[in-house]
């Protein structure tokens, strides 16, 4: 181990979380961050006793300090159903952090495998990774719901700058259900501008989908604003580091992504992006624990996080002093992403490499060592040499960064 630790320029927004997720991070930090680190960070405790206590005003000043300092590190967080605020004696059901920090940063969400030489892809064809590049905002997930009675007419109807826009569905011959969905140009730029930045970043090719065939406004527009992005920013960026992008139709792009050996950054509009992310990575993957979760937003915010939540089930089993085995690895690579990424933006070359160091010492102990949690063993090809509990699977990482961070 170095003598000295790293030292650090400036602070990540450290974002604590609840349950089974809060362990393993405070484990994490102690264990794999602070004994080689010289560890600064601006600290938001969003235990949702917290949140209730402070009326959530945490979670937005939690969102606020990631504006100021660039990088934030998140812990999964409790969004509290009717059962929790009974569970934890709740003022009510808070809403999601993690949907009020991407509405305050306006980001596109990158969700990327983790991949392992011991577990396979499900589709057989996949050698490189694919990342889907989710829109956080608008479509279904703010949109206007109408249900009908009996048969009738409908309009959607815009009025503003002077203007009164209109638009007629076809007649409505009985009962039945309407939705309006809408979207920003500011917002679209936005997430074309991310997507094509992380393809640049990761040395990916970007595919953008949608059904503009039959979208002709909707749909049409999102393609219209990535092309014009494309064509006029990235096009020689890309085109210097041998990367393309392609637009396809939502149906071709699924029947390519299966046949494709993978390598590709994947934009998805909001639904689009829910649904593949969970199919994508499963298939890839196996386990929400093997795959990073970074946020980045057109002002050069940036988020990182474990894609899983708080790992509930496993929580009852660890307050009742049984050893668990959940898997810390997606909480490991949410802080060394963050330190990357703060390292990049304060070009500290140590931090850097502190930060490669730390998932290759998980990559060596669950690929060369075959040290793995439960989750794994399920979806690994090859019997394991040892399935560990979590404390364990840590000190294994750490056997493996010690060595490393020897070498020079
Ligand atoms: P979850 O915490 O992701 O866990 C669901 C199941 O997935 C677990 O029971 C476990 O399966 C497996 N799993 C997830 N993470 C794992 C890990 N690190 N290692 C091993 N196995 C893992 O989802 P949930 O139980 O639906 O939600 C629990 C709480 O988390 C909820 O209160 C929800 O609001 C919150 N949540 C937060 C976030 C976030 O902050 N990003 C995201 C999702 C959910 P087995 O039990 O079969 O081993
Ligand atoms: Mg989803």
């Amino acid at each position: 181990m170095a003598a000295e630790k790293i030292k650090m320029e400036n602070p990540v927004v450290e974002i604590d979380g609840d349950e089974m997720a809060r362990v393993m991070w405070a484990w994490v930090k102690e264990r794999l961050i602070l004994p080689y680190v010289d560890l600064k960070t601006e600290y938001y405790d969003l235990h949702v006793k917290k949140r209730d206590e402070t009326n959530d005003q945490i979670t937005y000043m939690a969102a606020e300090a990631i504006k100021r300092h660039k990088v934030g590190i998140k812990c999964a967080t409790i969004t509290p159903n009717a059962e929790r605020v009974k569970e934890y004696n709740l003022k009510k059901e808070w809403p999601s952090p993690n949907a009020t920090i991407r509405k305050i940063l306006d980001g596109t969400i990158f969700r990327a495998p983790i991949i392992v030489k011991n577990v396979k892809p499900a589709v057989r064809f996949w050698k490189r990774p694919i990342v889907i590049a989710r829109h956080a905002f608008g479509d279904i997930y703010d949109a206007a719901g109408l249900r009908f009675t009996a048969a009738g007419e409908a309009e959607v109807i815009y009025r503003g700058n002077g203007q009164e826009l209109k638009a007629s569905l076809p007649k409505l011959a009985g009962p039945g259900v309407i939705e309006a969905r809408y979207n920003l140009d500011s917002s679209i730029y936005g997430f074309a501008r991310a997507s094509f930045n992380y393809a640049l970043m990761t040395g990916l090719d970007l595919w953008f989908a949608t059904k503009d065939t039959i979208s002709k406004v909707y749909d049409a527009r999102f393609k219209e604003i990535f092309q014009e992005v494309y064509e006029k920013e990235f096009k020689g960026k890309f085109a210097e580091r041998g990367l393309n992008y392609y637009y396809y139709l939502i149906d071709d792009a699924l029947a390519r992504s299966v046949r494709s050996e993978g390598g590709f950054v994947w934009a998805c509009k909001n639904y689009e992006g829910d649904i593949l992310s969970d199919l994508v990575s499963t298939a890839y993957v196996g386990t929400l624990a093997l795959m990073t979760s970074e946020l980045m937003s057109p002002e050069g915010y940036y988020e990182s996080e474990a894609a899983h939540g708080t790992v509930q089930r496993h929580y009852y089993r660890y307050l009742k002093g049984e050893k668990v085995s959940s898997n810390p690895t997606a909480i490991i690579f949410a802080w060394s992403r963050g330190l990357r990424r703060r390292a990049e933006l304060d070009s500290n070359d140590e931090l850097k490499a502190f930060s490669e160091k730390l998932e290759r010492a998980v990559l060596k102990t669950i690929e060369d060592d075959k040290i793995v949690t439960q989750d794994i063993e399920r979806v690994s090809d090859e019997p394991p040499a040892a399935v560990v509990d979590t404390e364990a699977f840590i000190s294994a990482v750490k056997k493996n960064l010690d060595l490393m961070m020897q070498k020079p």
